[in-house]
């Protein structure tokens, strides 16, 4: 993530922030030009174009800071987002607000690397659209499943709850859970979905990962019955990975997204000076050359603090090829058949 900082006063701001905590100005997210800048009392912004954009209308609903093109109008942001809680669902609107965080910062990241998605609404065939889910909606029945299918990413709530999620967790005998976690795995479904359809790309998606075409409900059943094979950490990156190959793919992809947007931050904040993770010409020297380092000295800071280790993970030799996989995905990404619509 960026370093943002006020335009009015030069205090250094989280992109969270809707209003500057040093000088009070009213701030918004310019998608458009990759910043936070303040706007007027109506909440209202006019770019160097002379172009006027709007704050968010859910601003209050979730946080929103992200600009609209419309007075009164909702983000591109908000507008991937398809099912929320109902108005009265007090809990599930809390839980909202954190899921709707969450999967701003996952699109801002989108944006940065090259992955520029649009919503369902605009392109009802290979667009991407949310349901975030609210147990609390499904009149008692506890069984919102976390998942992806043609463009449609389903969120359970539930897991904006730390207590509920660090139960989970704990089950599950994960090292690492989050809801951000939660987003950046599930669009790495919808990601392979639209990026590895056909060609060399699928047969070297199939060489990494395996074949996809395996049964799925078997395989899951196979997971949860017997564990993951032995010595699954000298290929996978978790034992969730050694699932399914699409599996595999997204928590692959989730990586790729944690360690790109943990690099930017770390060098925008000084440190660790590097490059933008773009501009290597293999994401696997970024891993080892960049990567590895600084996540060993950040596991350190959290431990200095008692806290878990920030990057839990050990990255094993194949787990590098496949990362170099998904970052070649970029080119498609950029140019491919999500441009133009
Ligand atoms: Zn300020
Ligand atoms: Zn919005
Ligand atoms: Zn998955």
């Amino acid at each position: 993530m960026k370093a943002y900082r006020c335009r009015v006063c030069d205090n250094t701001l989280y992109f969270e922030n809707s209003v500057c905590v040093s000088c009070g100005t009213a701030l918004g997210f310019s998608r458009s030009e990759r910043a936070i800048v303040p706007v007027d009392p109506q909440g209202r912004y006019v770019d160097a174009s002379g172009l006027v954009w709007w704050i968010c209308r859910n601003l209050n609903l979730s946080g929103c800071t992200w600009l609209a093109t419309v007075t009164g109008g909702q983000c591109a942001a908000c507008d991937l987002t398809r099912t929320r809680p109902a108005d009265g669902d007090v809990e599930g609107l809390e839980q909202f607000r954190l899921a709707e965080q969450a999967k701003r910062h996952l699109v801002a990241e989108l944006d940065t690397l090259g992955f520029r998605v649009v919503d369902k609404v605009a392109d009802p065939e290979n667009g991407l659209a949310f349901d975030l889910l609210s147990t609390s909606d499904q009149s008692g029945e506890d069984n919102v499943v976390i998942g992806h299918a043609d463009g449609v990413i389903t969120i359970d709530l539930a897991e904006s709850d730390d207590a509920y999620r660090e139960k989970v967790r704990a089950r599950l005998a994960e090292p690492y859970r989050t809801m951000l976690g939660h987003f950046r795995h599930e669009v790495g479904h919808y990601i392979e979905w639209q990026l590895v359809r056909d060609g060399e790309t699928q047969a070297r998606c199939r060489e990494l990962f395996g074949d996809e075409s395996t049964d799925y409900q078997a395989e899951i059943d196979r997971h949860y019955a017997e564990g993951p094979p032995a010595g699954w950490e000298s290929e996978y990156i978790s034992t969730y990975a050694t699932m399914h190959p699409f599996e595999d793919f997204a928590e692959t992809w989730a990586h790729y997204l944690h360690i790109c947007d943990t690099i930017e931050t770390a060098s925008e904040y000084g440190l660790t000076a590097v490059a933008p993770v773009t501009s290597f010409a293999s994401f696997a020297d970024v891993v080892r050359g960049v990567w590895i380092p600084l996540a060993v000295a950040l596991n350190m800071v959290n431990r200095s603090m008692g806290k878990d280790d920030l990057y839990p993970f050990v990255i094993p030799p194949p787990v590098l090829d496949k990362l170099e996989f998904v970052a070649s995905l970029r080119e498609s990404g950029t140019s491919g058949r999500q441009s133009g619509t």
